[in-house]
């Protein structure tokens, strides 16, 4: 076992390992300070809305006034110069604050639990999540995992079955604490004002436990600084990636699309 045994592993760890190993290196091992983005700053901004919302501390009514009213506070980050320059700030404000407009909660179904933290364990590896809602529907008892995503629909499909896996990793909280697995897995995807909803099946569950071990299981052992094992995506590197102020990769010169031999390693750029 390397020194990436750590405390508790999470799902995003785990994508980021198996997306670049090298990211996950300088956070997780190196220490890093993480970078947000912007992105993720207006998601984490709607995760606290819905958050508080399911809690009873804010109504619906509220909820498009806290938005607009706080996207700058939490939004300091730019957007990347090209999205900018089409006012994609803007427009994220507006389709957000359309979808708390129109949001009526989730008739039908009791909530049970919001933000709820989980800890167990994979591969012998202790595993941690934070599922974003659980509900449970009133003419059934089944219950519903719920996850708040701010992915493009197109983006969402592209990479759905990996987005799945989560939601299905988490299902094991419910099985743990109310006897049953749930009936149905959903994403929210607010900047779409979409959920899509598939049934939970025992198989999928099976198949994304294997994908979370395989991958935990190659994280140990795996050289993470090995430039070989970089799999660079240029938007990812330059805009998203948590590493990307530690990374040569980060920076849009001197990024090189795919792995070059020639190519020096990437190298963390000192503090
Ligand atoms: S900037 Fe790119 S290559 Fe560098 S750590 Fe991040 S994802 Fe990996």
């Amino acid at each position: 076992m390397n020194e990436l045994c750590m405390n508790h592993l999470s799902f995003s760890q785990l994508t980021q390992a198996e997306q670049c190993p090298y990211a996950y290196y300088l956070i997780r091992i190196a220490g890093i300070q993480p970078q947000e983005n912007a992105f993720s700053q207006a998601g984490s901004f709607v995760h606290h809305l819905l958050a508080d919302w399911a809690r009873g501390m804010n109504s619906l009514e509220e909820l498009p006034v806290l938005w607009a009213a706080g996207f700058s506070e939490y939004v300091t980050e730019c957007f990347p110069p090209y999205l900018e320059a089409k006012d994609y700030r803007r427009k994220l404000l507006e389709s957000v604050g359309a979808y708390f407009k129109h949001f009526r909660g989730f008739p039908g179904y009791d909530i049970i639990a919001a933000e709820q933290p989980f800890t167990s364990s994979l591969a012998g590896e202790p595993f941690m999540g934070v599922i974003d809602l659980i509900l449970r529907d009133q003419a059934t008892g089944e219950y519903v995992v719920v996850d708040h995503k701010s992915s493009s629909l197109s983006s969402f499909r592209r990479s759905k079955r990996a987005m799945y896996r989560q939601v299905l990793l988490y299902a094991k909280y419910l099985a743990d604490h109310f006897g049953t697995f749930p009936a149905r897995l959903c994403f929210n995807l607010f900047r779409e004002s979409v959920l899509d909803e598939q049934p939970f099946r025992s198989e999928d569950y099976v198949e994304a436990v294997h994908w979370a071990e395989d991958t935990i299981r190659a994280m140990n052992e795996r050289d993470l600084t090995d430039w070989f094992e970089l799999r660079p995506d240029q938007f990812y590197c330059t805009n998203l990636c948590p590493a990307r102020g530690n990374c040569s990769y980060g920076c849009w010169q001197n990024h090189t699309k795919g792995v070059d031999r020639n190519e020096k390693q990437p190298q963390p750029v000192p503090a």
